[in-house]
């Protein structure tokens, strides 16, 4: 399975990620997105390619 992982010192808490994919990212009430479950329907290659700023990793 895929690993998905945020670099918060690039994050800017657009919420792409949890608008696209919710059911894996969320962004919390520090403005930063979070991985709350790493499995998903979602491409997370796809949500990886749409964020702005390139925080999101997958392995
Ligand atoms: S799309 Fe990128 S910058 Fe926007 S909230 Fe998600 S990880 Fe942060």
């Amino acid at each position: 399975m895929a690993k998905v992982t945020i670099d918060a010192s690039l994050c800017t808490g657009c919420g792409l990620c949890a608008s696209v994919c919710p059911e894996v990212f969320e962004v919390g009430d520090d403005n930063l997105a979070y991985v709350k479950n790493e499995s998903g329907s979602c491409d997370l290659n796809d949500v990886a390619s749409q964020c702005p700023v390139e925080a999101i990793k997958v392995e």
